[in-house]
């Protein structure tokens, strides 16, 4: 739920005329931190007060009073012994408790920052021989750890489990497709709509195109939502690349850890909104395969 504060450093983003990615190039933050400061999720750290409250014309004596909300879905403690069978997220080590919690806590931001109207997206991280996934038809404020259900790697959900999301099948192809992907973000953001309804990949208009991992973000066909000839298409857009728009449908993304993928969602629904609005000004100029594996060098040397 967003704060008065929050609410403030959104109208002054806004009436400074900032995206969210905008901004968050601008003072050095991710967007997803953006998108917590607005949905009062968190305060913004230190060094990045200064920077923001200059950008934003706020002081910050206000910004600091930013409220930090409990987390609602802070990782519990457990009384397992350390795990023997801990996921990799990121480099982190995390036990299936702590993984539950963070993909309830992915799947609010995600809802917060107006990613997932409705109950549309769902949030995934990998698992033993399977992956943790959100259920069909909760609302995430009503998420327990418990809730998450376990899919193994045959699509058969764990016994006693609640039902996985009707697109459980194609993130299990995520996993199969994309050894090194750890997590994975799903939602029907309205910009990557917009453009997986007109059918437009998002070429590279802008150099950040290449934070999928390649020179454009590909757009996979229209297959109905939970079929086996979806997970199809989108093992063919994850192949290559880390996201992709899915027709009249949405977009999906995946990365190394839960944070990472929220981030890269984010990006993408950031960069749709930018290519739509280049689209009404006339034909975009697109950066050529040279300078755009230039940029892919680079992002590669800085661990991205
Ligand atoms: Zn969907």
């Amino acid at each position: 739920m967003a704060t008065a504060m929050g609410n403030k450093i959104k109208a002054a983003r806004k009436a400074a005329g900032f995206s969210m990615m905008a901004l968050a190039q601008e003072i050095g933050a991710t967007r997803t931190e953006i998108g917590e400061w607005e949905a009062g999720l968190s305060k913004p750290r230190r060094k990045q007060l200064a920077s923001l409250a200059d950008v934003l014309k706020l002081s910050t004596d206000e910004l600091a009073a930013v409220p930090k909300q409990k987390p609602a879905a802070k990782p519990a403690k457990t009384k397992m012994a350390p795990s023997t069978s801990a996921a990799s997220q990121g480099g982190t080590k995390l036990d299936e408790r702590q993984l539950r919690a963070g993909i309830i806590e992915t799947a609010l931001i995600m809802s917060r920052t107006g990613l997932s109207p409705g109950r549309s997206g769902n949030v995934s991280a990998r698992w033993k021989s399977g992956m943790l996934i959100t259920p069909t038809g909760m609302a995430y404020e009503q998420l327990k750890p418990k809730d998450i259900v376990f899919v193994d790697a045959e699509g058969v959900p764990a016994a006693g489990a609640r039902r996985p999301s009707s697109e459980w099948r194609f993130h299990l192809a995520g996993y199969e497709t994309r050894a090194d992907c750890q997590a994975i973000v799903h939602c029907h953001s309205t910009h990557a709509v917009v453009l997986a309804c007109a059918h437009k990949p998002i070429p590279a208009f802008h150099y950040m195109v290449a934070v999928a991992g390649g020179m454009q973000i590909p757009l996979v066909p229209y297959a109905t939502f939970g079929t086996e000839d979806l997970s199809t298409h989108v093992r063919g857009g994850l192949k290559n690349h880390s996201a992709c728009l899915m027709a009249n449908h949405g977009q999906i993304a995946c990365a190394a850890s839960l944070p990472a993928a929220l981030e890269l969602a984010q990006e993408v629904e950031g960069l749709a909104e930018q290519y739509y609005k280049v689209l009404t000004l006339g034909k975009p100029h697109i950066l050529g395969d040279e300078e755009m594996q230039t940029v892919l060098t680079k992002f590669e040397s800085y661990g991205q």
